[in-house]
């Protein structure tokens, strides 16, 4: 069964005490803008206008929350590196993408969506860096990796893992093409795996 496939959206919040209560277990997307963060949340869910809420305007500075079931969730947060967002927007939600980070409880795990022909780039290094400061596990998605010959691909995939480990960040990295469908399962079978309540929890 893919626990994907039943997201719904919830609400789009513009300030932490807008987001549901603390509790069960959330996973965070977060991507340089164009990385393919939308169409690789419509093929975990298997539904092509998931994601399409997270870019109505007025939304795209939003954290964008679905549910999956009454314990678990999927946040989308903003996609980042448009210059074209003004500077008064990019100072509120830094900080509040921080905090929500930092303070959020049922935050499992943080899903980095990168380009596999421009991974870790500067922005994507400082939050997997964040995220490792708060020991939040990452699981990188190596989106377009249909533009990529095979043997591309996988080396890319192999120095994007020698620099996570060499970085001694918690972060895995694996092959995505939403346009193939190339790892959607095994994505999928990773997020319910973080997303899974530790044992001995309710
Ligand atoms: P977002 O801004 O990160 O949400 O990115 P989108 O999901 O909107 O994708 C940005 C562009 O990349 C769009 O033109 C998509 O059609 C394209 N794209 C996304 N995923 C893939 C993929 O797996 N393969 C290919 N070839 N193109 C993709």
């Amino acid at each position: 069964m893919n626990p994907f496939q039943a997201a719904s959206f919830l609400l789009a919040a513009h300030e932490l005490k807008q987001l549901p209560e603390d509790a069960g277990s959330e996973i965070v997307f977060a991507g340089r803008s164009n990385a393919g963060k939308s169409s690789a949340l419509n093929a975990l869910a298997g539904a092509r206008k998931l994601a399409r809420i997270s870019r109505t305007p007025g939304r795209t500075q939003q954290l964008v929350v679905f549910t999956l079931d009454e314990s678990r969730r999927l946040v989308d947060l903003p996609g980042y590196g448009y210059a074209k967002v003004p500077v008064e927007l990019r100072q509120h939600w830094q900080p509040l993408i921080e905090a929500y980070l930092r303070q959020r409880r049922s935050l499992r795990a943080l899903v980095l969506i990168m380009d596999i022909r421009h991974p870790l780039r500067e922005y994507d290094r400082q939050l997997l860096g964040f995220c490792a400061s708060l020991g939040l596990p990452c699981h990188c998605l190596l989106t377009k990796a249909d533009k990529l010959s095979r043997g591309a691909a996988s080396s890319t995939l192999q120095a994007v893992e020698r620099e996570l480990r060499d970085a001694g960040w918690p972060a895995s990295a694996q092959l995505f093409s939403a346009l193939k469908g190339t790892g959607v399962d095994s994505a999928r079978e990773r997020l319910a795996a973080l997303l899974a309540p530790a044992t001995g929890e309710a």
